[in-house]
């Protein structure tokens, strides 16, 4: 029964939590039932919550529970509980609330895995429900919640968050594509991790079966598998909302060289919302967000750009302040004022008497690989996906997984 039973003293008489011992064949039943897939399957894992004090779980359907570490099943869920899950000195204590009765209390190792006992049921985290399996994972007090679930359901759990479904379809299939890419990419180079994404602008976002659209389900279906290779690999997929005119070369956002992953001029994104952009600051303002960021200025009397790229995007700015001048590259101002408040490096600058700058600027994001309003005005003039990814990732080919 795995590591946690010396713990079960802790348990007070008047507490007692069902316990059932999965058989060996029903055991062997749900892991068919999980991993068989007419085509590959390909296991995702997301960090879906972390460094949180309590989570609350509930299932309309039954559940098991495994102990990540060992691999031992734990115990039948009661079904139809909410349970709350709390770090505990020793794994994870858990309290399942039914009803008016005495809360049920049990402790667990510190890495517990809650499955559906029939895959295709959900498990609802905080009121969110997802696919697949989660894992709750204990470590200084805190908990993080790794959401375990097949690559083509986590794509789907992203189409709301990253893309309009209501776009035509070839944009929605570039983007379904170029999203599985960046998760393959990432699950290839993070092998031996707990989780390989975030679930926030830091990988790509994704809210479980929030973010799922039935029209866009069946577009992940048709391109099933499909991914895009450079000379035999996965490329890192990235993807962005606006180039502004011209994607930008990876070498000038992140310091890497990829072929694929250079200059393009792009002419069919002038319909986005962000295409034109202008934004103002104070010199106060920025001094403050600077500050908090552990640059300490006194007294900002001029903010220029120093350096741009061949697109036109900021590389390094100065500012020049009472006590001297700093510079600092693009990406990391933008990363300090904020990427909705400093919508790209493509700007210009506009200052003003009274201690205020204006940014008048194009485009939304960092500019690499495919521009996804790009992509919806290639797929509005008649370009099919195959043909709007070659255009953002050059000398690429789309390919399939296998079985
Ligand atoms: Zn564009």
């Amino acid at each position: 029964m795995g590591d946690y039973s010396g713990k079960r003293g802790k348990v007070s008489a008047r507490v007692k939590v069902r316990k059932v011992i999965i058989p060996v064949f029903m055991l062997l039943f749900f892991q068919f039932v999980l991993s068989w897939n007419p085509a590959f399957s390909e296991e995702v894992r997301v960090r879906v919550l972390t460094n949180r004090a309590s989570v609350e779980i509930s299932s309309s359907a039954p559940t098991y529970l495994i102990n990540n570490k060992t691999g031992d099943s734990i115990t039948f869920a009661v079904n139809r509980a909410t349970y709350s899950f709390k770090p505990d000195a020793s794994g994870i204590k858990m309290v399942a609330f039914e009803g008016d009765t005495p809360p049920l209390a049990d402790f667990f190792p510190c890495e517990i895995i809650i499955k559906p006992e029939i895959a295709k049921n959900k498990i609802s985290l905080n009121k969110r429900e997802y696919r697949g399996a989660l894992l709750i994972k204990s470590e200084n007090f805190s908990l993080d919640v790794i959401n375990i679930l097949d690559i083509e359901d986590y794509i789907r759990g992203t189409i709301k968050y990253e893309i309009s479904p209501r776009w035509p379809e070839d944009a929605v299939k570039a983007h379904i594509v170029a999203a599985r890419t960046y998760a393959l990419f990432q699950m290839r180079n993070k092998k031996n991790g707990d989780f390989y994404l975030e679930s926030s602008v830091l990988s790509q976002v994704y809210g479980g079966c929030s973010g799922e659209d039935t029209v866009a389900d069946a577009l992940v279906d048709e391109t099933r598998g499909e991914y895009i290779d450079y000379e035999g690999n996965i490329i890192e997929g990235f993807y962005h909302a606006c180039c502004g005119g011209y994607t930008e070369d990876v070498l000038n956002v992140w310091g890497i060289q990829r072929s694929y992953l250079h200059r393009t001029r792009c002419p069919f994104c002038k319909e986005s919302p962000h295409y034109y952009w202008e934004k103002k600051f104070s010199f106060n303002q920025i001094q403050s967000i600077l500050k908090k960021n552990g640059i300490d200025l006194t007294g900002i009397i001029e903010i220029r750009v120093k350096e741009k790229s061949s697109t036109d995007r900021v590389l390094n700015l100065e500012i020049r302040h009472q006590k001297g001048r700093l510079h600092i590259s693009g990406t990391d101002f933008r990363r300090f004022l904020g990427y909705n408040d400093l919508p790209s490096t493509l700007f210009t600058i506009h200052q003003r008497n009274r201690g205020e700058i204006i940014f008048k600027g194009r485009g939304w994001g960092h500019g690499v690989g495919m521009c996804q309003w790009g992509a919806r005005g290639m797929a509005l003039l008649g370009y099919n996906y195959r043909e709007i990814l070659k255009f953002y990732y050059p000398g690429t080919e789309i390919k399939k997984l296998e079985r």
